[in-house]
């Protein structure tokens, strides 16, 4: 059986003392078991996060990772083992602020998705399409390529050990969210991708919506039937309203 997961990407907000101050808030929160909750700081304040979360079961995960997995000669990145060594255990990938704004391909990718399973973090890929490509009606067609690529290139099986975060990219930061149908039609193509190759992989594959939800809207989301939770962002920097939102994928 799936769990359901919440993941609050922190993107590149806070400094010591806010990110200190968000800790202490999440690790007052009374969370409700059987979920999965995760948070993913910015790479500076990834091990002052675990310190500070160490005593809750809150996981902790990096938004960026290197295309190869053991530390060496690539400046300025970090290798997943790096993460991995100090205590994250997930990492993003693919998400499109990356992909859109770094210019990440999906061939960069692959190679971060094996990279981070190589050194011993389970990825999670985001996928998602643009306002123009949801207009021109490609949205299942983009979406299917994102993760095809990853999955002609690696494998159906790497999914065995990932997670998935499917979010238009018209939705993100904007205050625009998917409908709770809109969220589920791809969720479910989604998942007949992944079925159509490993029945078993379809079926316990965590997939989140990500897309400006927040305590009002979670629930009818979380409620679809192949909706496993969120990858939250702006929502996700306010301990309270991310537990409020943990606690509607707790239900
Ligand atoms: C995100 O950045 O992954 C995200 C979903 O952002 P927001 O919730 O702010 O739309």
């Amino acid at each position: 059986m799936r769990r359901p997961m919440v993941a609050g990407n922190w993107k590149m907000h806070g400094t010591r003392a806010s990110v200190a101050e968000l800790s202490l808030n999440l690790k007052n929160l009374v969370l409700p078991s059987g979920i999965e909750v995760a948070v993913f700081p910015p790479a500076l304040f990834i091990g002052q996060v675990i310190d500070e979360l160490s005593e809750t079961e809150i996981i902790v995960g990096a938004q960026n990772s290197a295309v190869q997995p053991e530390q060496g000669a690539l400046t300025g990145e970090v290798a997943p083992s790096q993460l991995a060594e100090v205590g994250c255990k997930l990492v993003l990938i693919g998400h499109s602020e990356r992909r859109q704004i770094i210019g990440e391909t999906n061939e960069v990718l692959i190679h971060k998705f094996a990279a981070a399973q190589a050194g011993g973090l389970k990825p999670v890929l985001c996928v998602g399409e643009t306002l123009a490509e949801r207009e021109a009606g490609k949205t299942l067609e983009v979406v299917g390529r994102q993760l095809g690529s990853i999955i002609d290139a690696l494998g159906v099986a790497v999914f065995a050990n990932a997670v998935i975060a499917y979010e238009p990219v018209w939705a993100i930061g904007t205050g625009l969210t998917a409908s709770p149908q809109q969220a589920q039609d791809v969720h479910a193509a989604i998942r007949a991708q992944l079925a159509s190759l490993d029945a078993e992989v379809a079926a316990n594959m965590q997939l989140l919506y990500g897309g400006s939800v927040k305590a009002a809207n979670a629930a009818e989301l979380f409620g679809m039937p192949d909706i496993d939770g969120g990858l939250i962002g702006g929502a996700s920097l306010n301990a309270d309203e991310f537990g409020a939102i943990c606690r509607a994928a707790g239900n």
